[in-house]
């Protein structure tokens, strides 16, 4: 693969900011100074599961503070908000992450800073009992996407000298925040922070962050929702310790650093950031993590205040009958009526992340259509997802509009878990409110309401003649008489395959009663056609048939063989010219409508 610009940029900061060795190795764990300062790795995570890689990816370090962010959004989703969010603040606290200081109320400020972390472990102590290492292990192990494992020795070494926790911990257990033994809830945190990782690893737990909660590797859902946006609101104003306004300011992007050396940074529904080299300025952050963040920050534009989103893009196509019909062909006196009420059905086709702002335009457009369309026909199926708040929108959308005069229809929305089961809801509760399956069907049944409304009328069940057939129009009755004796008649019953694809076309038929679709194999449907109509009339210009032929109904045809239709061509030069003019037109007219449909979905 050639080399990606985003790689190049990594590559280009990696290049430069090796070079700065301003920093010190952290000292007051004995065993970090051990670590190399020249190692230096940058990785980039996306949320379809792509890792950029940049110098030394792949290098373990210890997680340390890092840790807190993963480990309070477990307890969110684990212990439960309510428990979590009583025993531990989430206010910056300006202070250092070591300070030996608690908040008005004596809780820790926030999860970010050592006293707010070592309570968090502390509800896991109370709640795992001796499980609550292995559930913080396995549970950083899900972000990673792969089994991760602590070193020894940087634990030994923290537990031997850290006093300065102890303190803190005493201090939480004297107002009652830690409820376990002091060196219990120790032994658990000291180990967390001694968890190995590589900044590969970090850029997938922070990109399954971006992701809402979704590791993009594995695909395992790790996260609520609701707790990805609570730990990146504590990482965007704790993270950085009393460097965190600053950073807001002027990075931009909730972020986690650790004493180890390692940052981690998650733009959200973008990308994940880890980076890895142990050369710490005096707020404890790594140098160049620092300088890779600013630079990526401020050359991609990518605080995450400065947005770039346009709503409209959420609507793919909007079109009228006019610009879309449904697979189900009509005979002319229907198509007459449909051409004439063209307005009286919107049909909107969304694309994309559906958020509140989008649900916003959305729900104007459809308010606005009540002033010309009986219908509105809204399309999910290319909607990647939708956010609680969307969907609850347009369940308020339709309570106002179903006391118009507008009946909407919502397709393609099964493969939404947020939005599916609203639907079920709502249709108890919204009288006009329909849902299909897909677009085509709900167009069809608007068609339906439409013609049936004008007077229009089933032709299904009659008998139609030759005479009345498009492809045959302008014939004289002696020549439709003469290719009817040359057809055979023939019956089907409902589900029966009439034509098959890829068998050689012998024969043009002549639908006289009933309905038949025209499907790939696959089931989808492209064409219905009814009496009046003809199948199979490519054998003029094709040898194979291109799709199956099934009835829907009991269907009467006449079918007329090629080897007959080529003596008829022979007799009737002028008639047959007439035929081929009338498949012509009939083929113009089917690629005026995909045209017309294409426009529709190109231009809006
Ligand atoms: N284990 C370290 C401590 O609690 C983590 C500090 C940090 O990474 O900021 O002192």
């Amino acid at each position: 693969m050639s080399d990606l610009p985003l790689l190049r940029f990594l590559r280009q900061c990696h290049g430069e900011f090796s070079q700065n060795s301003t920093g010190a190795l952290a000292d007051y764990i004995p065993e970090l100074t051990k670590a190399d300062p020249a190692h230096f790795g940058i990785c980039v995570a996306t949320v379809d599961g792509y890792v950029h890689e940049m110098g030394d990816s792949r290098v373990p370090f210890t997680i340390q503070s890092i840790s807190k962010a993963f480990v309070f959004a477990m307890a969110l989703e684990t212990i439960g908000a309510e428990k979590v969010e009583t025993t531990i603040g989430v206010e910056p606290s300006g202070e250092a992450f070591n300070s030996i200081r608690l908040n008005g109320t004596n809780r820790p400020f926030n999860p970010m800073v050592n006293a707010g972390a070592i309570a968090c472990t502390g509800l896991f102590c109370e709640s795992g009992g001796d499980d609550a290492f292995e559930r913080i292990l396995q549970g950083l192990s899900r972000f990673a996407g792969r089994p991760l494992d602590y070193d020894r020795a940087v634990f030994e070494s923290e537990r031997a000298t850290g006093d300065r926790n102890r303190a803190i911990a005493y201090l939480l257990r004297t107002h009652g925040v830690l409820r376990c033994e002091v060196d219990t809830a120790l032994a658990v945190y000291f180990r967390q922070c001694a968890v190995q990782v590589t900044a590969r690893d970090l850029s997938i737990m922070a990109a399954t962050l971006a992701n809402n909660g979704v590791n993009p590797m594995t695909g395992e859902t790790v996260l609520s929702p609701y707790v990805v946006a609570r730990t990146l609101s504590v990482m965007l104003s704790s993270g950085m310790y009393d460097y965190a306004g600053e950073w807001g300011y002027r990075v931009g992007i909730p972020a986690k650093s650790g004493v180890g050396g390692g940052i981690v940074a998650t733009l959200p529904a973008q990308l994940g950031l880890g980076i890895y080299s142990p050369l710490l300025n005096g707020h404890g952050h790594s140098v160049r993590g620092v300088q890779t963040c600013e630079a990526l920050s401020s050359h991609f534009d990518l605080h995450l205040l400065n947005r770039v989103a346009d709503v409209r893009t959420c609507v793919a196509a909007a079109c009228d009958l006019g610009g879309v019909s449904s697979r189900r062909n009509r005979q002319p006196a229907e198509q007459a009526i449909l051409d004439a009420h063209q307005t009286s059905c919107v049909v909107l086709e969304l694309v994309g992340a559906i958020g509140f702002g989008d649900m916003e335009y959305i729900s104007r457009r459809l308010i606005e259509s009540q002033s010309r369309a009986t219908h509105a026909i809204v399309d999910f199926r290319r909607v990647s997802a939708i956010s609680k708040a969307a969907a609850r929108l347009l369940g308020d959308s339709l309570d106002g509009i179903a006391a118009a005069d507008l009946t909407v229809t919502l397709c393609g929305t099964a493969h939404l878990a947020g939005l599916s089961a609203a639907v079920d809801s709502w249709l108890g509760r919204v009288p006009r409110l329909r849902k299909a399956a897909r677009l085509d069907e709900a167009i069809e049944w608007v068609e339906d309401q439409i013609i049936y409304l004008d007077g229009g009328y089933d032709r299904l069940h009659e008998q139609i003649t030759l005479g009345e057939q498009s492809l045959l129009e302008g014939l004289s009755a002696a020549d439709t008489e003469t290719l009817a004796a040359m057809s055979d008649r023939r019956h089907f019953e409902p589900g029966e395959r009439i034509i098959a694809a890829n068998e050689v076309a012998r024969s043009i038929l002549f639908i006289s009663r009933g309905m038949v679709s025209v499907k790939l194999p696959s089931g989808v449907r492209l064409a219905t056609l009814v009496a009046g109509m003809t199948v199979g009339e490519m054998a003029l210009l094709e040898t194979h048939r291109s799709a199956d032929v099934w009835a829907d109904t009991r269907v009467d045809c006449l079918e007329l063989p090629l080897d007959a239709y080529a003596r008829f061509r022979a007799s009737h030069p002028q008639a047959s010219e007439r035929i081929v003019l009338n498949l012509a037109a009939l083929l113009s007219r089917k690629l005026i409508v995909a045209n017309r449909k294409i426009d529709a979905l190109t231009s809006s």
